[in-house]
């Protein structure tokens, strides 16, 4: 019997799926990047039994990998190919175990779908406001443990402002029950931050007390046509000044990003007639029955178009427009695969360099020239621009992405880091950003990293082989003596 085996004997066979075709939907990434292979999917109903998997795991040092939406970017879910990683998705797991609306707080299982969460907090005339395209399949354990970002983080915050406490199990088997939705909880370290964007590493996240908000008692959505890109962020700076923080969302998308959507989805609406190389779809909120939404972003429309910052755009008159904005924005990825896929560049700057990031980055790309084809977009509110390289039309796309990736992205990368920015603003590490790590991360923070690794998970059972490299880390450590 192989010690795999050995687990999957003690385990109550109900939670134990060992058929292939469902285990084939959990060994491919959502990009179709990474394929690997998994003897068997785990999938616990409660806390205790995920407790009992860990520690018949660490017992037998065999390898958990925990899968959620698999909607994640950097290959985090996917097992190796050597067919004894198990497989642990926690999806009959989906309680809302509590909403308490003074509190403005809610706790529920980690299996719940992001969507689901919106719904229960609605119920009780409240709001979750992670807000993500792929929120119909994520989870929230998934959310948690990528620190997933959004096109609300420029006012609530990415996922780490939003987790209040949270329940994990230890690789040793332990339950961490640090799940007390306290808004001031100073007892020593705030071990349930360390979970938040481990990517499944320390541990498995069980459970989470998130913060809630009023919903929009009114919302303003418009789409905006700019043609100098040094106006984006003025703009943002003239659209804050009108609404007091009534911002939600600032999210840019370049024409090309749109015209790669336009042209393999027509029936989607074009939301301005008027060409223009920059769009921005902004998004204001507020809870308050008082505050003039409309009218703030009115004057801030006429504002910005007296200035020529403006060059045209639509303010949504009806629930149905503001959809279709965002039906727009939530579709860009996928104009992207539908037109032979990118190589992607998921980063960050200061939000006050975003626009000399994207005219820096833009003068890379027309340097390498050959056609490639350049979709923007993101959430420049908060700095972070997804720069994506697509083929042109009619060309080999994989070889040419391929050759995007050794000779363009280094590039990208190093004015990233001239830029003090971020190689991985809000998909996190997983398995596909190991080796960028390794050049352009901090080496201290790395070596730190693996020694807490090693601390919480000695036999490295914990997704193995993502967020921190092998356990052979000499190199790090002569480059780290102070440690
Ligand atoms: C259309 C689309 C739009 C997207 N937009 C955004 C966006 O705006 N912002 C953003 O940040 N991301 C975005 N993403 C990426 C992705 O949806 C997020 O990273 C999301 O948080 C992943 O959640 P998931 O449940 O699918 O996690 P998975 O992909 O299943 O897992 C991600 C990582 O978390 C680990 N994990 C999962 N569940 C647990 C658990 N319970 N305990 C411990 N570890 C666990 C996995 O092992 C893996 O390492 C988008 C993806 C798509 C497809």
């Amino acid at each position: 019997m192989t010690t795999y085996e050995q687990v999957l004997a003690k385990l109550p066979a109900e939670i134990v799926v060992l058929d292939q075709d469902i285990i084939g939907g959990y060994t491919t990434d959502f990009r179709k990047k990474y394929t690997g292979k998994s003897p068997a999917l785990l999938r616990p109903r409660s806390t205790e039994e995920v407790a009992e998997i860990v520690k018949l795991c660490n017992e037998h040092s065999v390898a958990l990998v925990p899968v959620g939406g698999n909607t994640g970017y950097c290959g985090g879910t996917t097992p190796d190919d050597s067919d004894e990683q198990l497989l642990i998705s926690l999806q009959r797991m989906k309680k809302i175990r509590e909403v308490d609306g003074d509190n403005l707080s809610i706790t529920v299982d980690a299996g719940c779908i992001l969507s689901e969460i919106h719904d229960a907090a609605a119920q009780e005339k409240l709001m979750f406001p992670l807000s993500l395209g792929s929120q119909q399949s994520c989870q929230i354990g998934g959310n948690i443990s990528t620190n997933a970002g959004g096109v609300s983080a420029i006012r609530y915050g990415i996922t780490r402002d939003l987790v209040l406490g949270l329940e994990a199990v230890l690789p040793d088997g332990q339950i961490l029950s640090n799940l007390s939705p306290l808004r001031k909880d100073n007892r020593g370290y705030a071990l349930h931050q360390l979970l938040i964007g481990a990517e499944g590493s320390l541990g498995i996240v069980t459970a989470a007390s998130l913060r809630l908000f009023l919903p929009a008692s009114s919302r303003v959505s418009a789409f905006l046509a700019i043609n100098d890109i040094s106006d984006l962020i003025p703009l943002l700076a003239k659209a804050q000044q009108y609404t007091g923080e009534a911002i939600t969302s600032f999210e840019y998308i370049s024409n090309t990003s749109l015209e790669l959507l336009l042209a393999k989805k027509p029936e989607l609406r074009r939301p301005i007639a008027e060409p223009a190389k920059h769009f921005v779809l902004i998004e204001a909120a507020t809870s308050s029955p008082i505050l003039p939404l409309d009218q703030a972003i009115e004057a801030f429309f006429e504002d910005g178009m007296s200035e020529e910052m403006i060059v045209d755009g639509a303010i949504a008159s009806s629930e149905q427009q503001r959809l279709d904005f965002w039906n727009l924005r939530e579709h860009i990825p996928e104009g992207e695969v539908l037109n032979g896929g990118s190589v992607k560049h998921d980063v960050s700057v200061r939000t006050s360099d975003t626009a000399r990031f994207i005219e820096l980055g833009t003068a890379l790309v027309d340097r390498f020239g050959r056609g490639a084809r350049l979709s923007i977009y993101g959430h420049v509110g908060d700095g972070n621009v997804h720069f994506n390289v697509l083929a042109p039309a009619g060309v080999n796309a994989s070889m040419f992405l391929e050759e995007i990736s050794t000779e363009v992205s280094p590039r990208i990368y190093d004015l990233v880091a001239k830029m003090d920015g971020s190689f991985s603003a809000e998909y996190g590490l997983g398995q596909d950003k190991l080796s960028l790590d390794q050049t352009y991360g901090d080496p201290i923070k790395r070596n730190l990293m693996r020694k807490f690794k090693n601390v919480l998970d000695p036999r490295e059972i914990m997704n193995p082989g993502k967020v921190v490299s092998s356990r052979n880390v000499m190199s790090d450590e002569k480059e780290v003596q102070c440690l």
